[in-house]
């Protein structure tokens, strides 16, 4: 009858939110031993500049192993981090990582090309107050130059409250914080982003980049978007680039510079300074 199925239904959608609620918690609490017991390692993947024909930049990418579930991907966990606050801690934990790797190895990273990291922040810390003293605090203490470090923000966020995402953005960038626009392209309205935000650089989103040559929508957005970049003057990072004809067509288009599995996955430290700097 219609009636149990209803309710049948009801206790169905109960018992999933339930357990739903209940992995959130759990992960949430394993989340937190793992911040505190230092168990998030963090990656960096190497950027290509196809003009030089050298990587010249890499972007830092959290990575946490759980002892009993193996491989957590950050896009299950970073939505709970930020949704509990955990954020925080675990941004700060991966800047300061980043920063003392620039700090101790930054002559092997020079000595590949490398010469500053991008580390991923969530809009949740821009927002928080003192976010922009804590940062700037921590690059300090490790004696980085500004420089050095890109932030890279991811747009769908941003527009919750546009006008103080513009102010902190603002205070980076006249310290010489470099920043980026991440996942460029996905977001509802990219082109007012690109006026209002001060930003130094689109990263095109790997949506864009995936189906190419076989979808021919697909290599006209892109071509788009690194035009209409390069018109602005901001630099162009294209994300998840897999193959040689991707690389050679984003390239043609005028998009220098590259990330994504053909040239380099992310990878722990110690494997980046085995890099040879050329691919051919
Ligand atoms: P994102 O910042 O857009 O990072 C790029 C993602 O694309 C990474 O996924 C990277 O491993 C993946 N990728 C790079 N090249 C290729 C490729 O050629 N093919 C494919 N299929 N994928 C490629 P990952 O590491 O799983 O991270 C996912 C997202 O999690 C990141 O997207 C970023 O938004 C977030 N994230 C990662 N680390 C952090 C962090 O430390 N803090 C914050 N707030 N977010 C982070
Ligand atoms: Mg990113
Ligand atoms: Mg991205
Ligand atoms: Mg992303």
């Amino acid at each position: 009858k219609a009636k149990d199925f209803g309710r049948n239904q009801a206790v169905y959608f109960s018992q999933t939110l339930d357990t739903e609620i209940k992995n959130k918690v759990r992960l949430e609490h394993k989340l937190r031993n793992a911040i505190v017991n230092e168990e998030l390692k963090v990656y960096l993947q190497p950027q290509y500049d196809a003009t030089k024909q050298k990587f010249v930049w890499a972007e830092a990418l959290v990575r946490w192993i759980d002892k009993d579930e193996g491989f957590i991907p950050p896009d299950k966990f970073i939505a709970v981090a930020e949704e509990t606050g955990l954020i925080h801690e675990l941004g700060f934990v991966v800047l300061r990582k980043v920063c003392w790797y620039m700090q101790t190895y930054q002559e092997q990273l020079s000595a590949i090309g490398i010469e500053g990291i991008a580390v991923n922040i969530s809009a949740r810390q821009l927002f928080a107050k003192n976010f922009f003293e804590q940062a700037m605090a921590i690059i300090g203490e490790y004696q980085i130059e500004p420089r050095q470090i890109e932030f890279e923000v991811t747009e769908s966020l941003l527009m919750e409250n546009a006008k103080q995402a513009v102010e902190v953005m603002g205070q980076f960038k006249r310290q010489g914080i470099k920043l980026a626009m991440d996942d460029f392209g996905t977001g509802y309205s990219s082109l007012a982003y690109l006026k209002h935000f001060p930003i130094d650089c689109v990263k095109i989103d790997r949506s864009f980049i995936k189906d190419i040559p076989e979808d021919k929508l697909d290599m006209e957005l892109s071509s788009a978007i690194i035009a209409m970049a390069l018109k602005l003057g901001l630099e162009i990072v294209a994300e998840g680039v897999e193959t040689q004809e991707q690389s050679a067509f984003i390239h043609s288009q005028g998009c220098r510079l590259m990330q994504g599995y053909y040239f380099a996955r992310p990878m722990p430290i110690e494997e980046v300074l085995l890099l040879a700097s050329v691919k051919a």
